[in-house]
């Protein structure tokens, strides 16, 4: 096993509609080479990533549902567990450690977030954990937004208290100076925030907050759960992204997923033998991944279409003379910090609330727009070619109490929706706009 692996990185910038396909002498090793043009835009890099071919000469690539793996030397092993034989070298030893298939999704992980590597896990909220385990020890501390996603508050507010005493102070990352002036110099680990804040829909200034904590010696870890290829924050500045991948990313609403995006040396730690990774065990299944790597292809076709309904309908609504929060409106307070740090042609992003006032007119508005209009589904979770709504407050962002709900910008009567685009939109637009309809003749 494990002799030639074709490396494929950047090899010719002009001529990828030309890329030859190579085939290595191993003929369980096909790779194709690509040619790197531009890595800023999510889509070309993705399309530059290394592609892997199935063992028998498959487009797609085998699934290596191995949990351990043989050697044909006795050395071999000691070398592997001595780190001096690797995944790099086509050298695999268990699947809690490096796995191929969970590798090769991983790849377009790194290149849709533009790092030098990836490792999928399990889970966002296992990524986001293992992150924040890997880089702060007992007693560390955490500058972290006040508006995330209710689980990730959790974690940092009560978990991480009671289990390792990291402690985490809340700041709204909007104000700059606040952030700088909630860093402890030496004891800060990390900065923590989500690129579009859920359900809040704040866009975070990631280009500023990554000056601000790198100045003072801290790690930016980013949550881009919300704007998969609309933003890149590790291009504007985070040293590790995180995911949940069961959202827009798998696209399917059927698995629980997540990754870790960084530099390698924090990936390969976050993977040694001492590293949260492999200790805490929450790395993905390979036939999961699997599944994962052929959605990747059409990602960037879903956002931008779930980015253009949503500014369509966030548009209509707002004419109908509802509260509207989405950043593609231009009342919206991060409306120009968006344009001028998203990704172009991916739009605003596929998230969209209405604040109905109360929580009882929230719930009256989603059933109508369910079970009288057939618009969507009453479900928690985004990214689904259906419309999903649920009321923030009283769901997924449960988790925080009154003040802290106040404080990161959720009001009670908050509908969140995850704008599909199933059907055609006018289609859709006349369901949305009836149930406002029916809505409006009984309030
Ligand atoms: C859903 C979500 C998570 C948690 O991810 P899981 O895959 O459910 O563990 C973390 N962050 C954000 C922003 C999310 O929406």
């Amino acid at each position: 096993m494990a002799d030639t692996l074709f490396n494929v990185n950047v090899l010719n910038n002009k001529r990828s509609l030309e890329n030859p396909v190579v085939e290595v002498k191993d003929t369980k090793k096909l790779t194709k080479f690509n040619g790197g043009e531009s890595d800023v835009d999510p889509e070309a890099a993705l399309a530059n990533a290394r592609h892997e071919f199935g063992e028998h000469g498959g487009v797609n690539m085998s699934i290596e549902a191995s949990a351990t793996f043989t050697v044909m030397e006795p050395d071999t092993l000691r070398k592997i567990f001595a780190g001096e034989l690797g995944h790099e070298g086509d050298y695999y030893v268990y699947s809690r450690h490096f796995n191929p298939t969970v590798l090769n999704l991983s790849r377009k992980m790194a290149a849709l977030e533009g790092t030098e590597a990836a490792y999928c896990t399990a889970s966002g909220m296992s990524a986001i954990s293992a992150v924040l385990l890997q880089l702060c020890s007992h007693g560390g501390h955490v500058v972290a937004s006040s508006t995330l996603y209710g689980g990730t508050h959790a974690l940092l507010q009560h978990f991480f208290v009671r289990t390792c005493n990291i402690t985490t102070t809340f700041v709204d990352i909007s104000d700059l100076e606040a952030v700088e002036n909630a860093i402890v110099e030496g004891k800060t680990k990390v900065l923590y925030f989500e690129s579009i804040a859920n359900p809040s829909l704040n866009v975070a200034n990631t280009p500023e907050l990554a000056r601000i904590a790198h100045k003072k010696g801290v790690t930016v870890v980013v949550d881009n759960t919300f704007a998969p290829m609309l933003l890149s924050p590790a291009r504007l500045g985070a040293d590790v992204v995180v995911h949940s991948i069961s959202k827009f990313i798998s696209g399917g609403g059927d698995i629980i997923a997540g990754a870790v995006c960084g530099s390698a040396s924090f990936v390969n730690a976050l993977m040694g033998i001492q590293g949260a990774m492999m200790l805490l065990g929450p790395t993905m299944n390979p036939k999961v991944a699997f599944e994962l790597s052929e959605r990747i292809p059409h990602l960037g076709l879903r956002m931008k279409e779930h980015s253009h309904r949503a500014l369509e309908f966030a548009t209509r609504l707002k004419k109908l003379g509802l509260n509207v929060i989405y950043p593609g409106l231009e009342d919206h307070p991060q409306h120009e910090l968006l344009k001028s740090i998203g990704n172009k042609s991916y739009g605003y992003g596929g998230i969209l609330c209405v604040d109905m006032g109360t929580v009882e007119k929230a719930n009256k508005f989603m059933s109508y727009l369910q079970n009288y209009a057939h618009f969507g589904f009453m479900a928690v979770s985004l990214g689904y070619y259906e419309t999903l709504m649920s009321c923030s407050g009283s769901s997924t962002s449960s988790e925080l109490n009154e003040e802290e709900q106040k404080l990161a910008g959720i009001t009670p009567g908050m509908v969140r929706m995850s704008v599909g685009y199933i059907g055609t939109l006018e289609q859709k637009w006349s369901q949305l706009e009836k149930a406002v309809i029916k809505f409006n003749e009984k309030h």
